[in-house]
């Protein structure tokens, strides 16, 4: 920021720049926050300039994120950096626009379920697209995905408060035989090897935003993925099977626990 020289108006002088920490109550939280403010050394009037009223909104945004676990704007630039991302780049994978983007990165508050969207789309970008399956990750499309699943099999997946232990692997293979079928995954998600067979990424808080999902956010089903997902409902009619079988896949067996499953090895599976 540009230091603008300010003089105290009862004639004192230059006032000089102080950091200054205030205390404020925000959407019901208790904030601390620091900005620079101008102080006459004088007779302590206290004055700010326009930069730093912008500046003030972003630290009490940012004050808040941090607070209630949200990234804040310099986390998310820089994860973003740390990723080799551009802000376009990060757009695109999120289906969002540009604009999103800047304004999260600066003052305004990101909703929970976006700043989800953002850690799983910087997680995904760690191993880059094979993780992803060639496909911007989408909450919405897991939902369709699943909901043409329970239609095959006539029976529920996704329930309320699951830890996704069973609907995960039936997830997992079905972006698996379509990334191996089509090259490109249905959802975009990542998966990792946990002790429980693959796991979609951060799934512990995923089925109520999956659940609470606006379908018409997501790119509609083509043919030949609902033929993918009726050739896995055949091939694991019951919960019981999708999970015996995912534990016998060496590609996950192979992984160390917690690492990521790429795509690419969808051409080893061997149960379906
Ligand atoms: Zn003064």
């Amino acid at each position: 920021m540009k230091e603008v020289i300010l003089n105290c108006p009862s004639g004192h002088g230059e006032m000089k720049i102080k950091r200054k920490l205030n205390h404020i109550k925000f959407r019901g939280v208790d904030i601390s926050y620091t900005v620079d403010c101008y102080v006459c050394q004088t007779c302590s009037l206290e004055a700010g300039t326009l930069g730093q009223t912008a500046e003030t909104q972003k630290a009490i945004a940012d004050a808040y994120r941090k607070k209630v676990g949200l990234l804040t704007s310099t986390e998310l630039v820089d994860y973003r950096k740390k990723h080799k991302l551009t802000q376009e780049d990060l757009a695109n994978r999120m289906n969002v626009g540009i604009a999103s983007i800047k304004r999260w990165e600066g003052s305004i508050i990101q909703s929970r379920s976006m700043d989800k969207m953002l850690r799983f789309t910087l997680s995904g970008g760690i191993c880059g697209d094979p993780c992803a399956g060639n496909r911007p990750f989408s909450i919405p499309r897991i939902k369709i995905v699943m909901k043409q699943l329970e239609m095959e099999l006539k029976r529920k997946v996704l329930k309320k408060g699951d830890k996704m232990l069973f609907a995960s692997k039936y997830a997992w293979y079905i972006d698996m035989v379509a990334f191996r079928e089509t090259g490109q995954s249905m959802t975009g998600a990542t998966y990792a090897a946990l002790p429980y067979g693959p796991q979609l990424n951060n799934y512990k808080e995923l089925v109520d935003e999956i659940i609470g999902a606006d379908e018409n956010e997501a790119e509609r089903l083509t043919d030949e993925e609902k033929r993918i997902i009726r050739k896995v409902a055949v091939k694991f009619p019951r919960s019981q099977h999708v999970y015996d079988a995912a534990h016998r896949e060496l590609i996950w067996k192979e992984k160390t626990k917690g690492a990521m499953i790429p795509y690419t090895d969808a051409s080893r599976l061997t149960e379906i």
